[in-house]
């Protein structure tokens, strides 16, 4: 249930309701927006009178939120969360490119590629430390190695960096990490969900690759429940009966997810297409169709990578999507 405040309430009233609703166990989330005060409510509402709140000289409307994901509800928070990594803000009509390779192979790869990306114009650096390999026999990432060449890598470049946490033990270890990345195969794991809502750190959510925008929405749910505002939801390609793209990249997800939350949504073009050769006009795509940002693999030596080598692309080519990038998110911008 949302409660729709009227300008300048009277503070007198409004502390007689907040204190009437905790007094019936339902938890409060204000938020003061540009053009009203919110009031959501979380608990059970259903015999919450309406009528005697929509009474209230301090309240302009009442309404039932019928979906079960609550703090992240568009209806509960109507501005665009916008969220701060360092002097960076993503979501609100910013773009940011998220790139780096697949995983962390060695020093001289992480730190060259990242000076490669900053001078393009990517915002934040990625690249997996640990890695949710399909095969256990499969390269599992460099781990803690991979943490330490990641921080060296921000130190020399100044670019936040953004990596896959698999499990909430390992938490400790992401102390100086500026994005919690939660991968596809973990969209679904409540204890690391509820783990992060505890933290204070952005976390990338990915969406699952059999998984509803409900889905997706109800595990972002998970982490806001636990005080954490900063969720970054990320569409990176659905299973479908189509095999000659490694995922179905569903651009869809933009509009909708922008409706029915207000959390920021980027794009994986690489997952999503497996392919380097349609990861720019995907990624384009994606920006035209009004995503807040992208996450790219980006590799020095493809052919050579230990992980997704087919899908990542150059660093000269990152550059020259970038600029094609840029013309996009201002020319939509300019549109709006
Ligand atoms: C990744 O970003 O390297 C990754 C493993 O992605 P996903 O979880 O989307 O498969
Ligand atoms: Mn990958």
């Amino acid at each position: 249930m949302i409660v729709i405040l009227k300008q300048n309430p009277d503070q007198e009233q409004l502390n007689g309701l907040l204190r009437w609703l905790e007094a019936q166990n339902i938890e409060v989330h204000p938020t003061v927006g540009t053009h009203q005060t919110i009031l959501g409510l979380i608990g059970d509402t259903s015999e919450i009178d309406v009528d005697l709140i929509s009474a209230l000289d301090i309240v302009d409307n009442v309404k039932r939120v019928q979906e079960p994901y609550k703090n992240a509800n568009r209806k509960f928070h109507p501005d665009d969360t916008v969220i701060r990594v360092g002097d960076l803000e993503i979501g609100g009509g910013t773009m940011t490119v998220i790139a780096g390779p697949c995983s962390v192979e060695s020093e001289e790869q992480i730190i060259g590629i990242a000076k490669a990306v900053k001078k393009s114009g990517g915002a934040i650096l990625r690249g997996g430390a640990f890695k949710p390999r399909t095969s256990p026999y499969a390269f599992q990432g460099m781990q803690i190695e991979g943490i330490r060449l990641l921080l060296k890598a921000k130190e020399a470049t100044g670019l936040p960096i953004c990596t896959e946490i698999m499990d909430a033990s390992q938490l400790p270890l992401f102390e100086d990490v500026d994005i919690l990345q939660v991968g596809a195969r973990n969209m679904q794991n409540f204890s690391l969900l509820k783990a992060l809502g505890k933290t204070r750190k952005p976390v990338l959510l990915k969406r699952g690759m059999a998984c509803s925008y409900q889905d997706l929405l109800m595990s972002a749910e998970y982490i806001l429940a636990g005080g954490n505002t900063d969720v970054i939801l990320c569409e990176r390609g659905i299973r479908t009966f189509e095999t000659y793209t490694r995922n179905t990249l569903d651009l869809a997800c933009i509009p909708s997810l922008k409706t029915l939350s207000h959390l920021p949504v980027i794009i994986d073009p690489s997952h999503a297409t497996g392919k380097s050769a349609l990861v720019p006009s995907m990624a384009c795509a994606a920006i035209a169709a009004g995503a807040d940002g992208l996450i790219i693999e980006v590799h020095n030596d493809p052919p050579h990578a230990k992980c997704d080598g087919p899908q990542s692309i150059t660093p000269e080519a990152f550059d020259k999507l970038y600029r094609r990038l840029d013309a996009i998110h201002r020319a939509a911008g300019e549109e709006i």
